[in-house]
């Protein structure tokens, strides 16, 4: 099986076939799961037998989504969770204590974000942010009780790059833990555990299930790490429900075909907009204005599904330019198979001061696009109209 090529095993790895012979996998909606015999159940209770016990512990269907997804990002074991914000805390619940310290970027989904600055304090666990893209401060942060680094890359909503293999290193010198949430670019573009990363989390919410149907998540990495995260959902509860598994699992099938769709609509999006008199700025990795172009080309196979881009004329016209759209939804969710625009100053973005967002590249004028797989001259027309 793993001598099959990414597109190959997202398709055929799939659970044994029941006496039925489907072809597809069918879908196991059972809480529980029975025992041949008395000596089986305490068998199982006390794991000298492997098998299914009850869902929240292991399903089928959980399970094949999980066995597929460690493949494509190659990482040895793995666990789902009914959030990519389950992923989030569950990693740090699960593998940190009273007195450690995080290091994480500035640039973070808004509620990772939270669970550092607010959340793990009142458990005694500190943390220091930095510049996702300011090497010596990531070096400089590094404390004598700092047990795991966090980052995601390419971040939210600015789209700029971690340096996945010199955070690698600097995680293996000090010995801590370093965990990618590689929510944005899917395993299909970038897999962080070829650059060191012990945890690769996933909102699989986003491009996974990439029809925005239904809320999952994933921590995939080394052993001991993830199988902390396991005992820890296992008893706590947040574990992936049977049925978004499957949908889950079925979407990574068609990954790589939609994420190739994604990023050629994107390319072409930025071009039109790179061209624009009332645009003053494009932000996208695989981009030759990019700053950080070389490093984006080197850790990412092609450059995403979002698209940056600052409109001259601030928050009036930002606001006039999302109410003209007709075809575009505004949301604040993304990797949807729909273009979605955002206004992160004002949405997803707007609990932070204005200081603050401009620390973070966020202007009044900033619109992220999510481009989706509807034809692109479709998707430029809509924007142009919008602009016009
Ligand atoms: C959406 C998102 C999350 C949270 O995932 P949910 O499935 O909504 O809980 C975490 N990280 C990133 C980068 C995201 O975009």
């Amino acid at each position: 099986m793993t001598n099959f090529n990414f597109e190959t095993l997202a398709i055929r790895t799939q659970m044994e076939r029941t006496a039925q012979k489907e072809h597809s996998t069918p879908l196991f909606l059972t809480s529980g799961f029975v025992f041949d015999s008395a000596e089986e159940g305490a068998a199982l209770f006390l794991g000298q037998k492997e098998g299914n016990l009850y869902s929240r512990f292991s399903n089928p269907n959980t399970d094949e989504f999980i066995k597929k997804l460690c493949l494509l990002e190659e990482c040895d074991t793995g666990v789902a969770t009914a959030s990519g914000m389950a992923a989030v805390y569950t990693t740090f619940a699960a593998n940190l204590q009273n007195g450690d310290h995080i290091l994480a970027s500035r640039d973070i989904f808004g509620n990772a974000s939270y669970i550092i600055t607010q959340i793990l304090p009142k458990m005694g666990i500190d943390y220091t942010l930095v510049d996702v893209d300011n090497l010596e401060e990531w070096e400089a942060g590094v404390r004598k009780n700092t047990k795991l680094i966090y980052v995601e890359t390419p971040t939210n909503p600015t789209l700029k790059t971690a340096d996945l293999a010199f955070l690698g290193r600097l995680s293996k010198e000090h010995k801590i833990l370093y965990v990618v949430d590689n929510c944005f670019a899917t395993p299909y573009l970038q897999q962080p555990a070829k650059f060191g990363a012990d945890i690769v989390i996933h909102s699989a919410t986003k491009f996974i299930d990439g029809q925005g149907r239904v809320l999952g998540g994933a921590i995939l990495g080394k052993s001991e790490p993830v199988s902390n995260c396991y005992g820890f959902i296992r008893r706590t509860g947040a574990c992936l429900s049977p049925f978004n598994a499957w949908i889950l699992s079925k979407s990574l099938e068609t990954l790589a075909v939609r994420m190739d769709r994604h990023c050629d609509n994107a390319l072409d999006l930025v071009k039109y907009l790179s061209e624009h008199p009332n645009i003053s700025k494009v932000t996208y990795p695989h981009f030759s204005t990019y700053p950080q172009f070389d490093l984006a080309k080197k850790q990412m196979r092609k450059g995403g599904g979002l698209v940056g881009c600052e409109l001259k004329g601030g928050l009036e016209r930002s606001k006039k330019f999302l109410n003209a759209l007709k075809m575009h939804s505004l949301t604040s969710n993304l990797g949807d198979c729909r273009s979605i625009a955002t206004h992160p100053a004002t949405t997803t973005h707007s609990k932070l001061n204005s200081e603050e967002q401009l620390r973070m590249g966020i202007s009044p004028g900033f619109i992220r696009f999510s481009v989706g797989l509807e034809n692109i001259q479709d998707i430029i027309e809509d924007i142009d109209q919008a602009l016009r």
